[in-house]
């Protein structure tokens, strides 16, 4: 019993790593992130959840500016 309670401590510690940025992202974190602008498609920036997209920084200036 202790192992099957150890298998889905570490499976749900995995999952959780595993899904932590998209979680973070869906969940309009206000920290910024490292993943790819979904307005320019720029990969490998800093981006943040804003008007439903992720967004890096010239793009949310762009959209805050609307
Ligand atoms: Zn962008």
């Amino acid at each position: 019993m202790a192992d099957n309670v150890d298998m889905a401590n570490d499976f749900a510690e995995q999952h959780t790593q595993r899904h932590v940025a998209a979680a973070r992202a869906a969940a309009n974190t206000p920290d910024p992130i490292l993943g790819n602008c979904e307005a320019c498609c720029d990969d490998g920036v800093m981006v943040k959840t804003c008007g439903g997209l992720l967004r890096c920084t010239p793009c949310r200036a762009k959209w805050e500016r609307r």
